[in-house]
């Protein structure tokens, strides 16, 4: 079958992954697009679970085979992707697919995919607000902050392109939303 597409993207730090996570326990339905980045893992994160971590050489590899659905340089040196065989895996699986990628990368799949995506931005209160959760989830080196910061403020100018924004301001309260945009679309 082919299932439906629930794209999250916003700058780093916005609130995706944990929006995501919280849908993923409400919707068995849905399924996480797992991507390939040529960075390293961060704390407990796993191989095949979080991301498929591969070198850079098997990444350019890919590429040149037309693997990807998207993908970009999202920091300088640092390549993230969605794989076509990731999105066949849950569509045959009979789920939906459900990404946590970045503005570029979202607006490229829900151009691919028109009506059976659905695009959100989610939107953090200000850019200080932004700043804080990112220095405050203390994943991240003091140069990889500032490179995610500066990209950060630019990816905020992307918000009128989505389907929807969806303000993370109150983590309950956007949770709660995003459940009620999701089984919306899934239903219609
Ligand atoms: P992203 O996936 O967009 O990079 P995360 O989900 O990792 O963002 O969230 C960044 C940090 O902000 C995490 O430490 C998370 O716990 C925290 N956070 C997320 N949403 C809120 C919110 N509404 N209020 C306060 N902190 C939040
Ligand atoms: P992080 O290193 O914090 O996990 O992710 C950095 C950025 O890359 C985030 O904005 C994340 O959403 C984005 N990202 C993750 N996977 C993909 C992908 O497959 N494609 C694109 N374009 N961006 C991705």
């Amino acid at each position: 079958m082919q299932g439906k597409l629930i794209i999250f993207s916003a700058p780093s730090g916005a609130g995706k992954t944990t929006i995501v996570r919280h849908l993923l326990k409400k919707f068995p339905e849905l399924s996480f697009s797992v991507s390939a980045t040529t960075r390293d893992p961060r704390g407990s994160e796993k191989h095949h679970n979080d991301y498929y971590f591969i070198s850079k050489e098997d990444f350019l590899h890919r590429v040149a085979r037309q693997e990807f659905v998207e993908f970009e340089e999202v920091y300088s040196g640092t390549f993230y992707g969605t794989l076509r065989s990731e999105i066949e895996r849950i569509w045959n699986a009979g789920k939906h697919v459900i990404f946590d990628i970045d503005v570029e990368g979202g607006l490229r799949l829900k151009r691919k995919y028109e009506a059976d995506a659905l695009a959100i931005f989610v939107q953090p209160p200000s850019l200080a607000v932004l700043k804080e959760r990112l220095s405050g989830r203390g994943t991240d080196s003091e140069e990889k902050l500032q490179e995610r910061f500066l990209k950060a403020e630019k990816e905020l100018l992307y918000a009128d392109k989505f389907d929807v924004i969806l303000k993370n301001y109150d983590l309950n309260e956007a949770c709660a939303e995003a459940e009620r945009l999701v089984r919306a679309f899934l239903t219609s």
